[in-house]
């Protein structure tokens, strides 16, 4: 059996990367993955220009002037710059262009003004409250490397550079299928047995998020040949993601399935939740990923495995944020396999608490209501009690 650590790297290791790219707007930015890196167009701040409203002034000036200059003229957002007559004042607002031979600026709200003439509390330090052209970026410089997925945020920066398109790699097509003679979509009744399907959709939506483009493959039952039928245009894709059926019972046909398209790589990895997970290649380009068919479990195999082996076919390399937090209940395990349980984090004071949640079977949806974060224990901890330190990972960043 491998470490969680030998898995991914397993993974890593057996990725075709993304080759196809596309130039896209800033508009369909967000989620997507840079393929080459975007260079400032402009400086920022494009020109030197006020940070507040008030008074441009010539530092010596003022000095000479003993606190006191005449009023002339008005440098307004949107004008080029003007020129400050040696031995004035002038009016700025917040991002208007520095008058030529102006190097301070004095808050209005410190200046009075009295028949054309501003009078000055004390001389302010020169450069104050002025914003140099090019101080943040400069023109021609790369933004950001290849395989930054782009957020929210990064649109802000691109936008303000004078981007308005990227090179990202095309979508990774992921088709999804869960496996299962019991399964059923929610909105049809249950016959006795059966259940509603669940994996298969969270992992959609999970892709979906993660910036991929999906082909739901539908619900199949536990039979080679309909698998065989329904996998049998693998290669199409760049990933294909199964759920159910990768155990050992009589009625798991994935692995032996995928054994036939192609080559399974492992299938066994010494984690809980997760153990039954097999991963694999078909072709030359398409990864497949046999994921285990209790719920929680393959929410957390997804993001240990699916999310790492996307960002390497993205080009990146993925890692995910680590904190230690005190735990407020105790737990006994057997070692011996690495897990993650549901827990629910909590700041208090700027210290960060982790309650370890009550019903952790792999079967238990309903604990996924509290549960904003992963509680990790090592491979050989007997458990923890409370107070003890333990190594957590936010889900959310919502703790509301
Ligand atoms: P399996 O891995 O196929 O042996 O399934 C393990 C457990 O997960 C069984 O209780 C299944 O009924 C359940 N299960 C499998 N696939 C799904 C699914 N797509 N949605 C919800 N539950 C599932
Ligand atoms: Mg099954």
């Amino acid at each position: 059996m491998l470490s969680l650590e030998q898995a991914q790297a397993a993974i890593r290791e057996r990725i075709t990367r993304a080759q196809r790219t596309q130039i896209i707007t800033l508009n369909d930015a967000v989620g997507r993955t840079l393929a080459r890196a975007p260079m400032a167009v402009v400086d920022n701040p494009a020109f030197d220009n006020s940070a507040m409203d008030g008074y441009a002034y010539n530092a010596v000036d003022l000095a000479r002037a003993q606190g006191k200059l005449p009023v002339q003229g008005e440098a307004s957002c949107g004008s080029a710059p003007g020129m400050l007559t040696t031995g004035t004042t002038m009016r700025i607002f917040t991002g208007a262009p520095l008058p030529r031979g102006a190097d301070t600026i004095a808050i209005q709200e410190v200046v009075q003004v009295q028949d054309g003439v501003a009078v000055f509390p004390a001389a302010g330090k020169r450069e104050d409250f002025i914003r140099r052209r090019g101080e943040d970026f400069r023109s021609g410089e790369e933004l950001y490397p290849i395989a930054r997925r782009i957020a929210p945020m990064d649109i802000a920066l691109l936008a303000a550079a004078g981007v308005s398109e990227v090179e990202v790699f095309a979508k990774p097509t992921v088709l999804v299928v869960a496996t299962g003679d019991e399964l059923v979509p929610p909105g049809v009744p249950l016959q006795i047995g059966q259940i509603y399907e669940s994996n298969r959709a969270a992992t959609i939506a999970q892709l979906r998020q993660l910036g991929a483009e999906v082909i739901d493959g539908g619900i199949v039952k536990d039979n080679p040949a309909t698998l065989h039928s329904v996998l049998a245009g693998a290669v199409n894709y760049d990933f294909v993601i199964t759920s159910g059926g990768a155990s050992v019972g009589d009625h798991d046909v994935v692995k032996q399935v995928f054994a036939q398209l192609g080559n399974i790589e492992f299938w066994r990895v010494k984690i809980k939740p997760g153990k039954p997970l097999a991963f694999g290649r078909v072709g030359d380009k398409t990864h497949f990923f046999a994921l285990p068919g209790n719920p929680v479990s393959s929410l957390v195999t997804f993001k240990l495995f699916v999310e790492p082996a996307l960002k390497a076919w993205h080009h990146g390399v993925w890692a995910w944020l680590e904190l230690a937090a005190t735990v407020e209940n105790d737990l006994r395990r057997t070692p011996g396999r690495m897990e993650f349980l549901r827990g629910r984090l909590r700041t208090e004071n700027g210290r960060l608490y982790a309650q370890a949640l009550p019903g952790q079977g792999s079967h238990m949806l309903g604990t996924l209501r509290l549960t904003n974060g992963l509680i990790k224990i090592g491979e050989e901890s007997p458990g923890f009690k409370v107070g003890d330190t333990v190594t957590v990972v936010p889900l959310t960043l919502d703790v509301s």
